[in-house]
């Protein structure tokens, strides 16, 4: 099991959480984008917000994978024949 495997997810949408990507409040994970959505639904950025955290959940797959094989920075590496 990687190490940094297990940041949660968030409370009100399920999304993986991501490093700088959630907060913790009263006991409860959200994700940056349920918390504005939470704080200040007519924040005018909400939108991109969003595929900010989504875009970082897939980077951070990809991460995952590649610092189990070692430091290639794009993903899974290929299958050596
Ligand atoms: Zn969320």
């Amino acid at each position: 099991m990687p190490k940094f495997y297990g940041f949660g997810s968030c409370s009100a949408c399920g999304i993986a959480c991501t490093p700088g990507n959630f907060l913790d409040h009263q006991g409860k994970r959200f994700c940056t984008y349920c918390w504005i959505e939470r704080e200040n639904p007519e924040h005018p950025e909400l939108k991109a917000i969003r595929e900010k955290v989504e875009a970082a959940v897939e980077e951070w797959k990809c991460a995952k994978w590649s610092r189990d094989e070692g430091p290639l920075p794009l993903g899974p590496r290929p299958v050596k024949k």
